[in-house]
């Protein structure tokens, strides 16, 4: 007869604790991967969990809805919130310690420190969501000071996000390596995200519009288009013809610094932001060079 044996996993709910494990697992020569999250879990969240694992031992995960990087009408009461089953996937899927403080532990009384990456947090999600990069960028650098990991792994979802962290890590020394995991999405196009349990069933099915928006202009280079007007003039048409939509915006940027390009000559991504009903979602694809074909492109979805 076999037996079998669950461990819980371990909820770690103080900073100091937190520290601590950390700490013995570095004192015992091992590779700390953290993955911060907001929680009410998805695929897109465990792919970077699998992702973790294949490079790191301890697997860190963390569950914190940041109320920094919420604006004041913002969604951060409404979010959804499934703590019971978030523990479950992640034991599932084999995370050794998960980070979940409450806020007051994050953002105790006499808190008045914040981290602000210049410039990059003004654009895009920056100028349409005031103080947004502000509040991630304070928590993620709290998270890698308190856990300091040696990888911390972030999805290519929210890669202005990303682009942020890494600016953070570059200015401030920081040792984490930070590794950005491509786009999980539903096998419709639309990009796995937390916030698309707020969408009603018709609501669901625009919501493929930020998709189909990325696809086209991914046509469209695929035959020669390179002129960013162009292709961003094609995908707000995209985006505009949905009924249920409404275009916050549609640009190509520069890949590493983010300000807007005219012609795709080096890698890119396009973003494309809209409101479906009262729910805002985002979604990217990245175009690099191809190596060894001068002038063409790669583009990932
Ligand atoms: P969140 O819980 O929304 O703050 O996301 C936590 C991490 O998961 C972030 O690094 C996100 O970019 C990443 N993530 C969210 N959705 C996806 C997705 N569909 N594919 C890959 N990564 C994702």
């Amino acid at each position: 007869m076999t037996r079998s044996v669950s461990f819980a996993l371990e909820t770690i709910r103080t900073v100091a604790w937190m520290k601590e494990v950390a700490r013995q697992a570095r004192a015992e020569g091992r590779i700390i991967g953290l993955v911060p999250t907001m929680g009410a879990l998805h695929e897109g969240h465990l792919s970077l969990i699998h992702r973790a694992r294949q490079d790191c031992n301890p697997v860190i995960a963390s569950i914190f809805v940041n109320p920094t990087q919420f604006g004041p009408k913002e969604d951060f009461t409404k979010y959804p919130r499934s703590f019971e089953s978030d523990v479950a996937q992640l034991s599932a899927a084999g995370v050794d310690s998960l980070f979940a403080p409450d806020a007051a532990e994050i953002y105790p009384n006499g808190f008045h420190t914040y981290v602000n990456v210049e410039g990059l947090s003004e654009r895009l999600e920056g100028r349409s969501r005031p103080g947004h990069f502000r509040g991630v960028a304070t928590v993620v650098l709290k998270l890698l000071e308190i856990v300091q990991p040696h990888f911390a792994y972030f999805g290519r979802k929210d890669a202005q996000q990303a682009g942020i962290v890494q600016q953070l890590v570059r200015d401030l020394n920081l040792n984490a390596n930070i590794v950005v995991c491509p786009i999980v999405r539903e096998s419709d196009g639309l990009a796995l995200s937390s916030r698309n349990a707020y969408l009603k069933p018709g609501e669901r099915r625009a919501a493929t519009v930020l998709y189909r928006a990325l696809d086209t202009a991914r046509k469209e280079i695929a035959s020669g288009a390179r002129d960013a007007l162009h292709l961003q003039a094609a995908m707000r048409r995209v985006l505009d013809a949905e009924p249920l939509a409404s275009t916050d915006y549609a640009e190509i940027v520069d890949a590493g610094t983010f300000e807007p390009v005219t012609q795709i000559r080096r890698a890119c991504y396009a973003l494309v932001a809209a409101f479906i009903g009262g729910t805002r979602l985002i979604d990217n694809m990245l175009i690099e060079p191809r190596e060894g074909a001068e002038g063409d492109f790669h583009v990932s979805l």
